[in-house]
């Protein structure tokens, strides 16, 4: 029964957007608690799919994933036309005229806060409200979100640490605690006749497969909680292996969270539980899991850093332009800059999707810092490549390491590519995985191979300018031109 304050309704409608699971998950729990009977729905929505390259990994990714919650809801409905109703169509049509042709009084949706979703829900809501029919949406995506943490004097956060700690204090037991769902699934509808279908095929959205399968990487519910159970196995040692990307260090749960396969609830408090129980890697995994939020709190309060940056003085900055630039931004993209740290870090994006979090600030470092390129650039190449683009994170990493964000990089601290590289892959190991045209060179010539003796690189096969590019900049140079081109953001806030 749905407590005496919430409305009671014959029949509802969830929305799964970014939380493809059937478990702890706000928006269905308050469905099944509220509503006699559940319709339950994923929209391919046009307005995204039509910009996507033909060939998008996450479209794949989320494929597979709703292939698996499609049979979940299913089994659970314990209905053989049971399921989840999925449509590829314009979200802001679709979901007021399924909602008509169901007969339901309500919607229930989790909240997504990115500038585009929030005026697609508006719509909806309204052509809902005009049908008579009511639209309730809740937290789910984030442990405390919007303005729940704010300073003593009621304003947003904007530097990580006393945000952390605010976090850390607000965050109680029924924050962190899971949405039942399985004891109420009886009330899960069975789908009209014309709905039951399978999920629509990739090839039917106009979509080609990609290599995602050769990736392993598990889709799914069921292949969020392997990634997950894998990873406990070794957080502990978080602290001191996410800093290498040859090691197997981090989660790799990024792309499960953005699509919300797992539930942020129960990652949350493993790591708190974990963290009050003295273990040192689960308490630097959970200030990334509140980094997380961070960010999506950025986002909600300072809507202008989708464009701007978030220190309006940064936006004073003149960017290199012109043939040079886009030739430069190419070099970079391709991995072909002659750093071997960046260009190990730009194929391993370029053909898996995914890029470790060090590599993710060195290359945002070299682009903006070395190369003399907006920030921005590189954003928009990061969203149509990585399989966790999140516009609230990607954001906030970029203007981080462009220092124009909210608790950045000093401008003036710019990450050397090479001992980046001695440090964080000082075996050679990630540099030789991705760059293997270079894996004949020794150690200490891998990382800067433009040093290494004319017979280091005849044994190893390595003709530079040939089968691997020169550098495109020297590193202290760019360096000197970053200060100076820097100098007007100082000048203003001295000002
Ligand atoms: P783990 O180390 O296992 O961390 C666990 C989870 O914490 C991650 O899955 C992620 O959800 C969250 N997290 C970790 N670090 C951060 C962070 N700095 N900011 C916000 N959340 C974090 N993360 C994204 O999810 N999507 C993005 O589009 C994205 N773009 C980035 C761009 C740049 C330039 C930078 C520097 C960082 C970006 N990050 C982004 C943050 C981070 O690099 C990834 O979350 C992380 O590498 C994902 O790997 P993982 O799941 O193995 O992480």
């Amino acid at each position: 029964m749905a407590p005496s304050s919430e409305p009671s309704y014959p029949s509802g409608l969830v929305w799964f957007r970014r939380d493809l699971r059937a478990n702890d998950h706000a928006a269905l729990h308050r469905a099944l608690t509220q509503c006699q009977q559940v319709h339950c729905v994923f929209v391919f929505d046009r307005e995204i799919l039509d910009a996507l390259p033909q060939a998008d990994r996450r479209v794949e990714f989320i494929h597979a994933s709703l292939v698996e919650l499609d049979e979940t809801l299913r089994a659970l409905s314990g209905q053989e036309q049971g399921g989840l109703i999925v449509l590829h169509a314009v979200s802001s049509d679709a979901i007021p005229a399924l909602a008509d042709t169901l007969g339901v009084q309500a919607v229930f949706a989790n909240h997504d806060d990115e500038p585009r979703a929030l005026e697609r829900d508006s719509l909806v809501r309204t052509r809902l409200a005009a049908a008579g029919k009511a639209m309730h949406t809740f937290k789910d995506h984030t442990i405390l979100e919007r303005s729940e943490v704010l300073t003593q004097t009621g304003n947003p956060y904007s530097v990580f640490t006393p945000y952390k700690n605010a976090w850390l204090k607000k965050v109680d037991v029924f924050q962190l605690t899971s949405y039942p769902v399985e004891r109420h699934t009886r009330r899960l509808a069975c789908r009209p006749q014309e709905h039951c279908l399978p999920v629509p095929t990739l090839a039917s959205m106009g979509f080609e497969a990609t290599a995602l399968a050769q990736l392993k990487l598990p889709t799914g519910a069921s292949g969020a909680q392997q990634l997950f159970d894998d990873f406990l196995g070794r957080i502990e040692r978080y602290d001191d292996t996410r800093n290498f990307p040859a090691v197997k260090g981090p989660s790799y749960l990024s792309v499960h969270l953005r699509f919300g396969t797992i539930s942020p609830r129960l990652l949350a408090r493993t790591a708190h539980t974990l963290m009050l129980k003295g273990n040192p890697g689960a308490s630097t995994w959970l200030s990334e899991l509140i980094w997380r939020d961070f960010y999506f709190q950025i986002l909600h309060h300072h809507p202008h850093v989708v464009t701007q940056s978030f220190k309006p003085a940064y936006d004073a900055i003149q960017w290199e332009s012109g043939a040079e630039a886009d030739a430069l931004f190419a070099a970079w993209c391709e991995g072909r800059t002659g750093y071997p740290l960046v260009d190990a870090a730009m194929a391993q994006i370029n053909q898996t999707g995914y890029m470790h979090n060090r590599l993710r600030m060195v290359v945002a470092s070299f682009l903006v810092k070395d190369l003399g390129i907006d920030w921005r650039w590189g954003e928009t190449y990061f969203a149509t490549h990585l399989n966790d683009f999140d516009l609230a994170a990607n954001n906030g990493g970029w203007q981080w390491a462009s220092s124009s964000g909210c608790d950045a990089q000093p401008y003036f601290r710019i990450f050397n590519p090479v001992s980046q590289s001695e440090k964080f892959d000082p075996e050679g190991k990630f540099i030789r995985r991705y760059l293997p045209q270079l894996a004949g060179l020794p150690t200490k010539a891998l990382h800067a191979p433009w040093l290494a003796r004319p017979l280091e690189l005849q044994e190893a096969g390595v003709r530079l300018g040939n089968n691997y590019p020169l550098p495109v900049v020297d590193h202290d140079v760019a360096r000197k031109r970053t200060l100076e081109r820097y100098a007007v953001v100082k000048a203003a806030t001295a000002g």
